[in-house]
């Protein structure tokens, strides 16, 4: 087979790469399945299972906290540990990784771990250093436990002494969590035991799994959930429209409910303990700040698990804070989660403090709060419920918790919540008795500017990490903003994995408005996009505008004076496009929400943005002006 040494006492992380190799290099999914089971039945002893399990599916790992290591660090850290200048050519290689390093384009571009195999090949020898996977592993949990990057560029030196370049881009992707097998972590899982996808399921840990089931002819007996141990969440199936989501429900007694727009939270309580589980099983002790005591308060259970979703309510509109208006804070949900924790951890006991934090983020709201809406509950006292009906586990909801407002509700029909929206209405959630009920309610949610509505039968089980459509999602589709959005490309950003080493993402400006009959002088940045087009219309438009590309690299330069950005290092480009005149205009659309931008130059971004086509027929300086784009937010808006 090809892993070399046969079973020793200690598994080599030798072996461990040669079977990522072969799996990667093996086509059918069987093929990489069984090559995975001669490695355990050959290689690996029964008491190092959770050694290499945890090294071939690092993203389920929870015992080891996180590295802290994304590309840009870790290439910062590779080049100090090998004591490289970070102005030589491998280093600029390592920065530039996208784009396959500096001078020249190498085939390993938008690869990281292959940029950097190949500049570690250039240092380390070939042989295998030795490493076995414990002491890899050991060497990990110390790479995560370090607390600076000085510590961690110290344990990356001692990982390069002991491996060799190969060894090493396993090692960097299992650091970046990605392993790029192309095989499922299902698979992984049913060739190491009938039912180790089951137990991981509702306990979400890996060790376990691996020291319970060591022997896969022993069947092991179904597993409840428990308090304390995060669950995999059900999940909803996305439909297109209310007369699939009847369809697919058919017959069926069906409640409609508002999708919330925060972070989905597990709340674990055991008397006087709380644990908050996201979604990817992550305890969050800061929301225990604020919540803990309310927890506590309201449930009137000793042991129960909540399902539901955190979001930040406002006290001062007496409704949830829009998404946009974490304006100041970003873009995306991690950094409204950091909001979100932020709230969460200081609350509103001490003013002062909680201003101080908002305002370092750049913020003044301090009557911002954390807020959990309940719409499940998995386990109650000593048993868990998830195999009663949802009708049931909503009469045991709206018994077990008293709601505070604004701090802690229930989502359940006739009652709570769902009465009225703040607002005055409409309402949160109800029964739906046709697809007319369905469709009115989807609406209603559309023009509050909600995600959307989820839709459940309400007569099925909780069944952790099931997306088989017992829940239904249904989500507005991209809509043309009001009209069309044509904004100017004005920068590039290189492609990773299969578009590695080509621009990929486009920075897109919107022109300052200019004196009646004169061209535009300036656009100023406004989002960044990169969905939409197909392969070949994005190459056609790659390659129209290569020969005017400005390179952006490492250090990142000023930007060309007609062009207006912000100093926010996730707007600028690797590329400029030379000059406004050679650029070429696209259609936009987006979700129909706009959100306040820090990061981009315009006050207004777009929320999912994607390219609607190409404009070849609109001369560049017909690109949409600043001006008349904030009035069509403010129209859209009704401020
Ligand atoms: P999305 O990006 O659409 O939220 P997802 O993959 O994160 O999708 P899904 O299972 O597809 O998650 O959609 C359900 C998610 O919607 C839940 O994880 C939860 O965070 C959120 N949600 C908001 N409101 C509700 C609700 N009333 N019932 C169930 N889930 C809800």
């Amino acid at each position: 087979m090809g892993f070399g040494s046969k079973m020793c006492d200690e598994t080599k992380f030798s072996v461990m790469c040669s079977l990522f190799n072969w799996m990667q290099r093996s086509k059918s999914s069987a093929k990489k399945r069984s090559k995975f089971r001669k490695f355990l039945d050959n290689f690996c002893k029964p008491g190092d299972y959770f050694n290499a399990i945890r090294l071939l599916l690092p993203s389920l790992d929870r015992e080891r906290g996180s590295y802290g290591l994304k590309e840009s660090v870790l290439a910062t850290c590779l080049v100090d540990a090998v004591g490289m200048s970070r102005d030589s050519q491998d280093a600029l290689r390592l920065f530039n990784w996208r784009k396959g390093g500096a001078p020249k384009a190498g085939s390993n571009a938008g690869n990281f771990a292959l940029v950097a195999a190949e500049v570690l090949q250039r240092r380390q020898g070939w042989a295998s250093g030795g490493l076995n996977i414990k002491e890899l592993n050991e060497m990990l949990d110390r790479l995560a436990s370090s607390e600076n990057r000085a510590e961690k560029t110290s344990v990356l030196s001692d990982l390069i002494k002991k491996t060799n370049a190969q060894e090493m881009k396993w090692i960097v992707m299992i650091i970046l969590k990605d392993l790029k097998l192309g095989v499922s972590e299902k698979s992984i899982f049913h060739e190491f035991h009938p039912d180790a996808e089951d137990l991981f399921n509702v306990t979400c840990d890996l060790k376990l799994v691996c020291e319970k089931l060591r022997d896969r002819s022993q069947r092991h007996k179904r597993q409840d959930i428990e308090v304390g141990k995060p669950v995999r969440p059900q999940l909803a199936m996305r439909v297109g429209n209310a007369n699939n989501a009847w369809k697919k429900l058919h017959g069926k007694e069906v409640v409609a409910e508002c999708k919330f727009d925060g972070d989905r939270i597990q709340i674990h309580k055991n008397g006087q303990e709380i644990h908050f589980f996201s979604r990817t099983f992550l305890d969050h002790p800061e929301y225990g700040h604020s919540m803990s005591a309310i927890i506590i308060q309201s449930i009137i259970a000793d042991r129960c698990i909540l399902d539901g979703e955190m979001l930040v309510w406002d006290t001062s509109m007496n409704r949830f804070a829009e998404f946009g208006s974490n304006q100041e804070i970003g873009l995306n949900g991690v950094v409204i989660s950091c909001f979100i924790a932020k709230v969460a951890k200081e609350g509103l006991d001490s003013d002062r403090q909680l201003c101080c934090i908002l305002y370092s983020l750049g913020f003044a709201l301090p009557y911002m709060n954390g807020l959990d809406v309940a719409f499940d509950i998995l386990y109650f006292g000593d048993t868990s419920v998830i195999h009663q009906s949802l009708k049931e586990r909503h009469e045991l909801l709206r018994k077990v918790v008293k709601p505070v407002k604004g701090r802690l509700e229930v989502l359940v029909p006739n009652g709570g919540l769902n009465d009225r929206r703040p607002s005055g209405e409409p309402c949160w959630s109800l029964i739906a008795y046709s697809v007319d009920d369905i469709e009115r309610f989807f609406k209603e949610t559309i023009e509050n500017r909600d995600e959307g509505i989820v839709v459940k039968d309400l007569g099925s089980k909780w069944e952790p990490s099931d997306r088989s459509g017992k829940w239904l999602k249904l989500k507005p589709d991209y809509i043309r903003a009001g009209s069309d959005l044509d904004v100017l490309i004005i920068g590039g950003y290189y492609g990773s994995g299969r578009r590695g080493g080509e621009v990929a993402q486009f920075l897109v400006g919107l022109a300052e408005r200019s004196a009646p009959d004169t061209y535009p002088k300036r656009f100023i940045s406004f989002c960044r996009v990169g969905t939409g087009l197909s392969d070949e219309e994005l190459d056609a438009v790659v390659t129209k505008l290569k020969p005017y590309y400005r390179k952006n690299e490492y250090p990142k330069k000023a930007s060309p004076s007609f062009y207006q950005v912000t100093n926010n290092s996730k707007e600028r480009p690797d590329v400029w496009i030379e000059s406004p005149e050679k650029s070429i205009i696209l259609s936009i659309t987006s979700d129909i929400r706009t959100i306040r931008s820090e990061v981009f130059a315009v006050p207004y971004s777009l929320r999912f943005p994607r390219i609607d086509r190409v404009r070849y027929d609109k001369p560049w300086h017909e690109c949409l002006d600043v001006q008349s784009f904030v009035e069509l937010v403010h129209s859209s808006n009704g401020t």
